[in-house]
């Protein structure tokens, strides 16, 4: 299949309203958003949902997210709206926020991984926005990356893994955020974090009080554990050289890849640390701004595959506010291993 270049260079460009007409008849497109570049397809057709499972090579039972454009949209895919969910949408939406509930019958098994529930999310990127509208129906849209690359957070990302694959992809340029949505479950009997991103843990706690933490977000599943995430039981994010995180100050960092280093190395630091390292580097925002990292980290990851690194030493990030989302994508990317320096 020849998949159609669209530059959309606002809400009302003629992209918009291809990439709509497109995602009418059936097809799917990938369309830029706040958090990551999406692959959306007619939430409500089950063979449009096959059709980007297929293309991504995504595990039939990691379920997707659906994107709608306005809060009356949500109504009709869930069972009901409690009030606490409402209180969160008018906060957070349109954002990069994702609220599980009890899905409704519209919502086709294959989205959510025969699963009782449905991850309902109102972007704002306006040109997401714009093409939800047109199209004129809730669009099912996981991350446009191959299932376990890093996420794509531009244009070109998308088209290395997925031209030829797709209908269509929307040019609208980088990334404002640069990690996924926040997830949160309100399905069960407690609010519950599933996946942390653009919108904090203190954020959320502002609207509804205590939360749990799914403890996927910090650590490995066992092998035959029940993910509340499905996706956090995969390896994720991962770039093909071996990842390891190193715990400590920058001077230790250097001179435990000094000590260690081996040709094919690659150093994955903070942005300004790249002086007197003793391999090669590719950065990953400011040390200092965990908002810098989140727009970066994935292009970086990317990067070091194209240089062909075999083995890379990251930089430890803080887990504080949108920091904990970068923590998490990294401690994936690197298949937990952490080495204390
Ligand atoms: P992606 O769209 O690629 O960013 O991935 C969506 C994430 O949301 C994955 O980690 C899914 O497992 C998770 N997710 C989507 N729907 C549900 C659901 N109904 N219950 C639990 N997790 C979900
Ligand atoms: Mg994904």
């Amino acid at each position: 299949m020849t998949t159609e270049f669209l530059r959309a260079d606002g809400p009302d460009s003629e992209a918009v309203s291809r990439a709509a007409e497109i995602l009418r008849s059936g097809g799917i497109v990938a369309i830029p958003t706040e958090t990551v570049y999406g692959l959306a397809g007619n939430a409500l057709d089950a063979e449009t949902v096959k059709k980007i499972y297929r293309a991504k090579g995504r595990p039939s039972d990691n379920p997707l997210i659906v994107h709608i454009a306005k809060i009356q949209d949500w109504r009709p895919l869930v069972e009901e709206i409690p009030e606490r969910a409402m209180a969160l949408a008018e906060r957070f939406w349109p954002g990069p926020l994702t609220v599980i509930l009890k899905k409704s019958a519209v919502i086709p098994d294959e989205i959510c991984g025969g699963l009782d529930t449905v991850a309902v999310r109102m972007p704002s990127d306006k040109i997401a926005a714009a093409i939800i509208e047109k199209s004129g129906m809730p669009l099912a849209a996981p991350s446009a990356n191959t299932s376990g690359r890093p996420s794509p957070t531009s244009a070109r990302h998308v088209a290395e893994d997925l031209s030829g694959k797709i209908d269509a992809i929307v040019d609208g340029g980088a990334c404002s955020v640069g990690i996924e949505s926040t997830v949160i479950s309100l399905a069960g009997d407690r609010p519950r974090l599933l996946r942390p991103g653009g919108i904090t843990p203190q954020m959320l706690r502002e609207v509804l009080g205590e939360i749990e933490i799914d403890h996927g977000v910090f650590a490995s599943l066992a092998e035959d554990e029940k993910a509340a995430s499905p996706g956090m039981k995969y390896k994720h994010y991962a770039p093909s050289a071996e990842v390891f995180l190193l715990r400590g100050s920058l001077e230790r960092y250097r001179e435990y890849i000094r000590d260690n280093q081996r040709e094919g190395d690659i150093a994955l630091c903070f942005t300004g640390e790249e002086k007197e390292l003793s391999v090669p580097y590719v950065t990953y925002g400011k040390k200092d701004s965990p908002e810098d990292q989140a727009r970066h980290i994935f292009d970086a990851l990317r990067k070091i595959d194209e240089m062909g690194g075999k083995r890379v030493f990251a930089r430890f990030p803080e887990s504080e506010g949108v920091g904990l989302g970068v923590y998490n994508r990294m401690l994936r990317a690197a298949a937990f291993k952490i080495i204390e320096v």
